[in-house]
């Protein structure tokens, strides 16, 4: 399943946060957006999720343009997301979070067209999910006791549990340590599947440079240029613009 903007804007006000941009995404890869702050990063995963309107262009997963739907339904057509601030239910437990994540009914049951999963179903896919993101001993640990740094695992669970093919994943690094960065980076690495894209916005450069198949660097809302990340490190504005060196 491929997911594509095509020619898209976003203006707030007389702000063009993103101009004419033209990117797709395919399952099986790892993808990066980078470029400085305010560059439109947020905004284009804004965008795909449905959270916010597009004032010209489209976005397109497979034949069904995203762009004209609410964000519940892109949700329920296999596009997850975590947010840049963490929007965990603070007062439910780990293991609360993730059932959640299954209402409304994720797009497995739409495509497959089966019935609801049942809630035996869905607790063994959350705790098998847990396991994966090493957090069963804290299942039945309030969200909010959590400290932050599994916090932002759990939000990467969340994001991953119903199995979605489309993953966007907006600084699952900011306000993590060097080894909890090390660590997400790893954990991110080994989620890349066949069947799922996912999409990265981080500032965290080694994780990018690590992880990423592919990274689009946006500068001003444009696309500056996109590429694996030999490419990306070597070209010279990429690096006037945003390295830095
Ligand atoms: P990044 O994530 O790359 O740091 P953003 O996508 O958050 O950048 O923001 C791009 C530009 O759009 C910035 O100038 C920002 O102030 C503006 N912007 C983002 N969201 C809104 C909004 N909801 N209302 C007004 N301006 C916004
Ligand atoms: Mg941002």
């Amino acid at each position: 399943m491929a997911l594509a903007l095509e020619n898209v804007s976003k203006h707030f006000g007389s702000l063009v946060a993103i101009r004419n941009l033209t990117l797709s995404f395919d399952v099986g890869s790892i993808y990066s957006i980078i470029g400085p702050n305010g560059a439109g990063k947020s905004t284009v995963v804004n965008m795909i999720a449905g959270s916010y309107s597009v004032t010209s262009g489209a976005i397109r997963l497979g034949t069904t343009e995203l762009s004209r739907l609410p964000k519940h339904r892109i949700a329920q057509l296999g596009v997850a997301r975590t947010y840049q601030n963490l929007r965990l239910f603070d007062g439910m437990t780990v293991l609360e979070n993730l059932e959640v994540c299954f209402f409304p009914q994720s797009w497995i049951s739409f495509l497959s067209g089966t019935k609801r999963l049942g809630k035996a179903e869905r607790l063994d896919i959350c705790h098998a999910c847990l396991a994966e993101f090493h957090l069963s001993d804290v299942a039945d640990v309030l969200a909010g006791d959590l400290p932050y740094g599994r916090q932002k695992i759990l939000e990467l669970a969340r994001a991953f549990v119903t199995q979605a093919p489309i993953v966007l994943l907006d600084e699952p690094a900011a306000g993590l340590n060097h080894t909890e960065t090390k660590d997400m980076a790893a954990m991110i690495a080994g989620l890349k599947r066949a069947d799922r894209a996912i999409i990265l916005v981080e500032h965290d450069m080694d994780m990018v440079m690590s992880i990423s198949d592919r990274i689009d660097v946006l500068n001003y809302g444009e696309l500056l240029c996109s590429g694996t990340p030999d490419v990306v490190r070597a070209n010279e504005r990429v690096q006037e613009a945003y390295l830095g060196t």
